[in-house]
C-alpha cells in the first residue's frame, strides 16, 4: 500500500525536456461531449502543471479524474 501510495505522488517529468520541476496552477478545461445539437459542454477547473524549464504544459491524470467526475454529475442531473 505504501508502494502504491509513493507512486501515486510521484510527480510527472516533463515529456517535452524530462525535466520533473513543476508550477502547478488551476486553470478552466473544457470538455465537448456529443455533436451537433445533442452537443453539450463540461467545464471545471483542474491542475495544469507548466514545466519550470521550458514552459510546456499539460494536465496529470488529475484533470481526467475531475472530466469523469463531472460527467458523472452532468448524467446524473439528466436523469433527474
Ligand atoms: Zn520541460
Amino acid at each position: 500500500m505504501l508502494t502504491m501510495l509513493n507512486v501515486m505522488k510521484l510527480k510527472p517529468t516533463c515529456s517535452d525536456c524530462g525535466a520533473s520541476e513543476f508550477t502547478i496552477s488551476d486553470e478552466e478545461a473544457r470538455w465537448k461531449y456529443g455533436d451537433g445539437e445533442d452537443a453539450y459542454e463540461l467545464s471545471a477547473v483542474v491542475p495544469v502543471y507548466t514545466c519550470d524549464s521550458c514552459g510546456y504544459q499539460f494536465t496529470s491524470g488529475e484533470a481526467r479524474t475531475i472530466e469523469q467526475e463531472e460527467y458523472r454529475k452532468y448524467l446524473a442531473g439528466q436523469a433527474r
